[in-house]
């Protein structure tokens, strides 16, 4: 049993939450809330540890990444337990898209934070200003407070904090309430790789706060200076609007509604796989997961016929049994959100193939591997997001019409297309959403060097690769005079400054070098006379 702030251990947290194992419903732990004043306690404390991490050459942070690389590969057994038993994952995801993701993203983080952080000279194009040196340097932020959803409980966070810590910040992770145990052994690796790399006996400058909805607001109200959120639309609106009151600038990842589209040239046995790994994996409940699946009708009953087949051969279990394909969904509540659409879509004409019922004999969370046909674009189905394992199914005639119908959301996380790579490509190009696959699904999530981030309702700003280390840093400019005891010819009087001044802009705008030089000479006595 853990509480709710690990480092900052409050007696005063009176009140408890606790989490089950979604496949078994079996109890596993209970953690304390931490209240408005822990929260704003673990931010001051990462805060005073920051000024340390801050100041260690950046070779050393590096180093204790690659430490925590290391440890999570020596931990991913008994990590990718926990990570099932909370999230009902089967073992092979939580090892791959958890475990080793988060590893990767500690790597390039360790390798690519001095890439982002060179600074830079800048140059002084107007002649007035050439007696000037200036630099670009950039520097962290201070304190990130980063809110991460269940889905993902390892990678997701890891990746975050692994950013904010490579370029200099300190970091609290408030994880989501379903997943805590992950996050605190996220929080034991990183206080472990410190340990290693001979730092622990300073203080931290990583914590983890346990709660609900209200220590996630607690985290934006804090001291931080910037806040990475991932998680629903709808929380996700609450939590800009919050930002906004404080001006606190904000990351947000946010739920997606992708299309698959399966072009005439694909090659439908891949394809056929791809479209029910991608739409089945983590029971659907990957942002990035296929939600709308697109196929040419020239290939769209054979492509249906074996997707049906390959859905009938899914083993549908608890994610601890070796064999499972297809786990339970993480809560009653996301299944009752999967069945109503399903069931909306059936009532108002659609064709299940396969599937489309809860799997009570397993435990209350199952739902069975659905394959659905003859949905409308106007069904929550298809608008929605469903985040279950559900494969809907829909026929198009032309590219045109595939491109439209992919555009058609108010989403815009990923999507992939599938056929000859030039033709795929070439789709691929004209589909409105943060990341595109052409012959693949879900891994660019796993690319720890690709940017991830949503258009449209999906999100604003980008986490991991270079782009994701830059959302961590500011910018310095420092500019220094090289002629410190020369008072500037622009500055007051104001009086006999204009015809000097409008001559200078002469000589440096006007066309023509016989223009330019003309209007130079004429600037120079001016400039004379008043500086006398
Ligand atoms: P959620 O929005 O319910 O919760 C996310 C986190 O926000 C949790 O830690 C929760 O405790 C916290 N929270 C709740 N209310 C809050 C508030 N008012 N202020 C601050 N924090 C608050 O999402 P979820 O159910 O945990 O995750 C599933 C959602 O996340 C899906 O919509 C999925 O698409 C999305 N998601 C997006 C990405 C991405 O990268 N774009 C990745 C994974 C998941």
């Amino acid at each position: 049993m853990e509480s709710g702030i690990h480092l900052v251990n409050r007696p005063d947290s009176q009140e408890r939450f606790s989490t089950a194992n979604p496949a078994t419903g079996e109890p596993l732990s209970d953690y304390s809330v931490a209240s408005a004043a822990d929260v704003f306690a673990a931010v001051a404390q990462v805060r005073q540890a920051q000024l340390w991490w801050s100041r260690l050459p950046q070779i050393r942070r590096s180093a204790v990444l690659r430490r925590v690389a290391q440890l999570l590969n020596d931990r991913k057994d008994s990590l990718a337990r926990v990570i099932t038993s909370e999230s009902g994952k089967p073992l092979q995801e939580a090892l791959l898209s958890d475990v080793m993701v988060a590893a990767d993203a500690a790597v390039f983080c360790a390798d690519n934070a001095a890439v982002v952080m060179r600074s830079e000279r800048i140059p002084h194009d107007n002649p007035a200003l050439r007696f000037k040196r200036g630099r670009l340097s950039w520097e962290p932020l201070g304190v990130i407070g980063v809110i991460a959803p269940w889905n993902y409980p390892l990678s997701i966070p890891a990746a975050d904090v692994f950013a904010a810590l490579a370029t200099g910040n300190a970091v609290v992770l408030k994880p989501s309430e379903l997943t805590p145990e992950t996050a605190l052994e996220l929080e034991r690796v990183v206080s472990a790789a410190l340990d290693a790399e001979g730092l622990g006996a300073l203080p931290r400058p990583f914590q983890v706060v346990t709660g609900l909805g209200p220590t996630g607001q607690a985290l934006i109200a804090s001291d931080i200076d910037k806040l990475v959120f991932t998680g629903s639309v709808p929380t996700g609106r609450r939590v800009a609007v919050a930002c906004a009151e404080r001006l606190l600038p904000v990351i947000l990842e946010l739920g997606g509604k992708d299309a698959m589209i399966v072009l005439r040239d694909a090659d439908l046995d891949t394809a056929s796989s791809a479209a029910v790994w991608g739409s089945m994996m983590n029971a659907g409940q990957t942002c990035i997961s296929v939600e709308r699946c697109y196929v040419h009708r020239s290939v769209y009953s054979t492509f249906l016929a074996r997707c049906l087949d390959k859905i009938s051969k899914l083993k549908v279990g608890d994610g601890a049994t070796p064999d499972t394909d297809v786990g339970p969904l993480i809560s009653f509540k996301q299944l009752q959100i999967v069945d109503h659409q399903v069931e909306e879509a059936r009532a108002l004409g659609a064709i299940v193939h396969t599937g489309g019922t809860p799997m009570p004999q397993l435990g209350s969370n199952f739902y069975s591997p659905t394959l659905i046909t003859d949905v409308e674009s106007s069904m929550s189905l298809m608008t929605e997001e469903t985040f279950g394992p559900v494969l809907p199914v829909v026929p198009f005639s032309t590219d045109e019409e595939a491109i439209a119908l992919a555009n058609a959301s108010e989403f815009g996380l990923a999507a992939s297309v599938w056929g000859r790579t030039a033709h795929a490509t070439a789709v691929a190009r004209q589909i409105a959403a943060g990341t595109v696959l052409v012959n693949d699904l879900i891994s660019g999530f796993a690319v720890s060097a690709a940017p991830h981030g949503g258009l449209k309702q999906s999100g604003i700003g980008r986490t991991h690769g270079l782009l994701g280390l830059q959302e961590m840093i500011r910018p310095r400019y420092l500019d220094v005079d090289l002629l410190p005891r020369m008072k500037k010819l622009w500055w007051y009087p104001y009086s006999g400054l204009f015809a000097p001044m409008a001559a200078f802009m002469d000589f440096v705008h006007a066309p023509g070098l016989g223009r330019r030089l003309a209007a130079l000479l004429r600037t120079i006595p001016m400039l004379l006379i008043r500086r006398r």
